[in-house]
């Protein structure tokens, strides 16, 4: 039977990519959003893909979805932890709830999914994991003390629940996208983002899709020998 691959996040920009390339692999996927209903259902009746509802920083709705899921499709085998969000400021800008939304959305939401999903994957003894970080977690960025924490930390969460899932047959990666093109860079005043892509050795953004092809090689069953790494998908910018 076809594993259950859960994407936060998986109905827009790179986790809709993510979503599309694991059900070409073979996948049951189920995408899940946050609020925009209208993005979710034009990508359900386009693509098939289960879509769930719900604010992946709040444990107890991550909860009631993960039994939800379970009980109607399956178990979750494969977990892509992808919601993400920024809320930019120098840290003199920065109020508490930009660093709280940032740090739970991000960081949170791979705690929440993670913790929810690793005993099944125990007891099944076999799962994967992929966190998607940033190159912004690996090599900071002004204005975003926030995200740069939040990604990094999910680095480090990355290679420590490596090691606990290893003797399980879990896989635990992050990938490190660059700048892709997606709803969250389209923010980014151009000419700001006409210097980044000036210091992109690719001289060009990323495609969604670039990360995807990521996330199946690290999500697919022969991939067994593969955690706790993380694979910088940047166009050559930073070189970790
Ligand atoms: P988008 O803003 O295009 O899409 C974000 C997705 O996350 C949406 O589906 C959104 O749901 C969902 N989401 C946001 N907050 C929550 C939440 N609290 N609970 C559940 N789902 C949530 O982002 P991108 O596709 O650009 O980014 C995807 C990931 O990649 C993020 O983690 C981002 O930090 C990371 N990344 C992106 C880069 C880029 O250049 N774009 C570079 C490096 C990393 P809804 O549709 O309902 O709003």
């Amino acid at each position: 039977m076809a594993r259950v691959a859960v994407v936060t996040g998986g109905t827009r920009g790179i986790g809709a990519a993510i979503s599309r390339e694991l059900q070409r692999q073979g996948r049951t996927v189920v995408a899940t959003y946050a609020g925009n209903a209208a993005a979710a259902e034009a990508f359900k009746s386009e693509t098939g893909i289960h879509v769930v509802q719900f604010d992946a920083s709040d444990f107890a709705a991550c909860e009631k979805a993960v039994a939800g899921i379970a009980a109607e499709i399956g178990p979750v085998e494969v977990l892509v932890n992808n919601a993400g969000i920024t809320r930019d400021g120098t840290l003199a800008r920065m109020s508490r709830d930009m660093w709280d939304a940032v740090i739970d959305t991000n960081l949170g939401s791979c705690y929440n999914m993670c913790k929810l999903t690793f005993e099944g994957m125990r007891a099944a003894k076999f799962g994967r994991i992929v966190n998607i970080g940033s190159i912004n977690g690996q090599a900071g960025q002004y204005g975003q003390v926030n995200y740069a924490a939040a990604k990094s930390g999910m680095h480090g969460f990355t290679k420590a629940l490596a090691q606990e899932g290893a003797r399980f047959g879990i896989t635990v990666n992050a990938i490190a996208p660059g700048y892709v093109d997606t709803d969250m860079v389209r923010a980014v005043p151009a000419d700001v983002l006409q210097k980044i892509i000036a210091r992109i050795p690719m001289g060009r953004l990323g495609h969604a899709e670039d990360i995807a092809r990521g996330v199946a090689f690290l999500t697919a069953d022969e991939a067994d020998f593969v955690t706790g790494s993380t694979l910088s998908i940047n166009g050559g910018q930073h070189m970790y």
